[in-house]
């Protein structure tokens, strides 16, 4: 259920916080503007382990929450990584409801058991790779991952099974920055004319060095058919000092950008911000100096509940992004990714959202709500399904231009669902028969090789590509 609109002002989003809010965490209340401003500072203080965390808040954590953490940690998918930053914004005097906390600090009391149906790889980014680091599945665009680590680790991370190194439950290969194993995917593009648009992702561009920003950049534009590059980063919205302090990297990004231009080709940031508490001065301020530049940036953010699953909430975030001159482009619903059951919302919290969003500000920035088909359908309108069973949260997709014959099933998490619909999903019988019934009614022609491929899927129960889980 979204909360009911309280009205915001439409002045609210104009309203950004300039006092020295860090100096409320007893650890750093002696560090000063110019350190906390510096993206050395940041990233020498992010906190990594839980120890950090009890040490830097002294008596302003209890010991009962520490443990929550930690027993939260023990079967979390993703470590702990948070810049100073976002640590100082969460609301210490109730961490439990804070939205920042629930995006990076796991809390077993809130956990959930994973929905039957989860998929470690929801996106099957491993099943539509070609070759390694790259995806192909829209014609015309790739998803490239040079490296798999983060200025910050999120809880809700959709790639949580190669992101950030091993967890107590979950094996990965997280790799660094190599050149050395780049090579087939840059000749893979060069070989691939119909490929326009390179997303470089991974992981996150924030941990490129400026050589590295410049290697891939100067490759990719030099490929004649590629004619947009995308550098992914939730940097500016965790860590905006680094735009504001770290020359070295920012000049690298804005040779590319020129060089892009000189081309006619373009080169944008992606940025993923899903809170507005997240956007302080020092966002509006990285922001002002990429527009001043000329650098365009899009908005990526991430439906969850609890963290911004309300009208007022969504409306305030798209407003504040389109002040900064950052374009609210995607929210997403959540992926059925493991570990993070808690954060997921339905699929009728999107439609909803979506519609009482649009007419709040200028169509062109309006976010697109859509739900990424998990099976590698891509990402949908969120009201494009082809049916939609709300009672027992099933919703059925078709992909005509990706994947034409297919169908891909979303599930909503179960404890949203009716005390009667979530003993339905407990019976193996009356599970089956709901879903099948879905199948049955969506308007669309399947091939008899989809039909096998969902039912080998759901007769599996959770597909899991790796990991320990
Ligand atoms: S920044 Fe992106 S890739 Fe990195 S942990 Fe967060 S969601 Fe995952």
């Amino acid at each position: 259920m979204l909360d009911s609109p309280r009205n915001l002002s439409e002045l609210d989003h104009r309203t950004f916080r300039t006092d020295e809010f860090w100096r409320v965490i007893p650890g750093w209340k002696d560090v000063s503007a110019a350190e906390f401003g510096s993206h050395l500072w940041q990233a020498k203080h992010s906190i990594r382990k839980l120890d950090q965390v009890q040490s830097i808040l002294g008596d302003r954590i209890s010991p009962s929450f520490i443990e929550d953490i930690a027993a939260g940690l023990r079967i979390a998918p993703m470590n702990v990584r948070i810049t100073p930053y976002v640590f100082s914004l969460i609301d210490w005097d109730n961490p439990t409801d804070d939205p920042l906390r629930m995006q990076f600090l796991p809390i077993a009391s809130q956990m959930l058991p994973d929905h039957p149906y989860y998929m470690a790889d929801s996106l099957y980014e491993d099943v539509d790779s070609p070759v390694p680091m790259l995806t192909h599945r829209y014609p015309d665009k790739v998803l490239f991952l040079p490296l798999t680590t983060c200025p910050v680790y999120c809880a809700y991370c959709t790639r949580s099974r190669i992101i950030g190194g091993s967890t107590e439950s979950v094996d990965k290969d997280t790799y660094g920055p190599n050149p050395e194993n780049w090579e087939p995917a840059f000749e893979y593009l060069r070989t691939h004319p119909q490929i326009e648009d390179v997303v470089i992702s991974g992981g996150d561009a924030f941990n490129l060095t400026p050589r590295y920003i410049r290697l891939i950049g100067e490759k990719l534009l030099a490929i004649p058919h590629i004619r947009r590059l995308r550098y992914a980063t939730k940097g500016v919205a965790i860590l905006p000092m680094k735009i504001l302090t770290d020359n070295e990297w920012l000049d690298a990004l804005l040779d590319i950008h020129r060089r892009g231009r000189e081309l006619g080709k373009q080169v944008v940031i992606h940025t993923h911000f899903s809170s507005p508490r997240e956007i302080t001065q020092y966002s509006l301020d990285a922001a002002t100096k990429l527009f001043s530049e000329g650098v365009h940036v899009r908005n990526q953010a991430v439906l969850q509940e609890g963290v911004n699953n309300s009208i007022d909430e969504m409306v305030l975030l798209t407003r504040k992004l389109s002040y900064m001159n950052i374009q609210p482009y995607y929210v997403y619903i959540h992926d059925m990714v493991p570990g993070c059951e808690h954060l997921r919302t339905t699929l009728w919290d999107g439609v909803q959202l979506e519609k009482n969003v649009r007419g709040t500000t200028a169509g062109f920035n309006t976010p697109t709500f859509v739900c990424d088909a998990p099976g590698g359908g891509g990402k949908r309108h969120v009201a494009s399904y082809e049916y939609y069973d709300r009672e027992n949260g099933i919703s059925a997709w078709s992909s005509p231009n990706v994947k034409p014959g297919e169908l891909f099933l979303y599930f909503d998490p179960l404890h949203r669902l009716s005390p009667e619909a979530q003993a339905r999903w407990n019976d193996s019988d009356s599970r089956m028969a709901m879903i099948h019934d879905v199948i049955r009614r969506s308007d669309y022609e399947i091939s008899e090789k989809a039909r096998t491929k969902i039912a080998r899927r759901l007769e599996g129960g959770a597909v899991a590509t790796g990991g320990k889980r």
